[in-house]
């Protein structure tokens, strides 16, 4: 009998109301006009002996300086869900943008997961161009150098399990070592795709949000995901759409912003 889990949106922060459609694809693959914002999220994964945390998001000073809206920080998101981050144990995380690794620091008793080529893109020669640096928050990617150093950081490199029913994937597109998480539930293999695609509809249409460091390895990974979640749409979960928080079934009336992915979508 595999492993199956329990598996939870966090939604952490938004740009709602007003962030343009064209801004969300590559030029020339949106001609509409009108909002399209962006939410935030981080996950969590549970099994009877486990929790596992997918990415840290950002906390108060990235808010202000990306004018981003913080409805709560990722550590205050854990707690409504009975958590607390400083005892959490395992973190992975898909990529170190800013909106994915930060607030580091809450999380003193976890072992990180990431993917060699991630720490090597996050660190190296691509950071010389500020269009491909411009997402990471540098003080972020220190404290995950500090990580390394310290013991707490486990290298992946491509497909690899981290518990019996967690699978890591190296997608890359979007930075070169993202990574998604597969995790076994009682409807499916479930993708968390964090930035592999922001928008289903950027994936659906193959029509790629514009932050990118390779177009073909996110095109292709947008077909990865698919046979990872083996082919159901309702198992893959796009890392920034508000789609989640409106189709999910929420984990209570007073709870909008925690989402039950393990559960079938509510709405279409
Ligand atoms: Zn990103
Ligand atoms: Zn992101």
């Amino acid at each position: 009998m595999p492993s199956m889990y329990q598996v939870y949106a966090l939604r952490y922060a938004t740009t709602a109301p007003d962030r343009p459609r064209r801004e969300n694809f590559m030029p020339g693959m949106d001609l509409h006009e009108g909002p399209m914002p962006l939410d935030y999220y981080i996950w969590v994964i549970r099994g009877p002996d486990l929790e596992v945390v997918v990415d840290t998001g950002f906390g108060h000073a990235q808010a202000a300086a990306r004018g981003r809206t913080l409805l709560a920080t990722p550590a205050q998101m854990l707690t409504r869900l009975g958590m607390d981050a400083a005892t959490v144990r395992t973190v992975v995380l898909t990529h170190l943008h800013y909106d994915h690794a930060g607030t580091l620091g809450d999380f003193p008793a976890a072992q990180f997961h990431i993917q060699d080529a991630e720490m090597a893109y996050a660190t190296g020669r691509p950071m010389c161009h500020a269009c491909l640096s411009a997402p990471f928050h540098v003080e972020d990617v220190v404290d995950a150098v500090r990580l390394v150093h310290g013991g707490r950081m486990t290298f992946h490199d491509g497909d690899s399990e981290i518990v019996p029913g967690i699978t890591l994937h190296r997608i890359g597109g979007h930075t070169n070592g993202l990574q998604v998480v597969r995790v076994m539930t009682k409807r499916g293999p479930l993708v968390l795709a964090s930035d592999a695609f922001h928008f289903t509809e950027n994936r659906t249409r193959r029509a790629p949000f514009p932050l990118v460091y390779s177009v073909g390895d996110m095109l292709e990974g947008y077909r990865k995901c698919e046979a990872l979640a083996g082919g159901d749409p309702d198992l893959l979960i796009p890392g920034h759409d508000p789609e989640v928080a409106r189709r999910w079934p929420s984990l209570s009336e007073g709870e909008p912003n925690i989402l039950r992915l393990d559960l079938a979508p509510v709405a279409k």
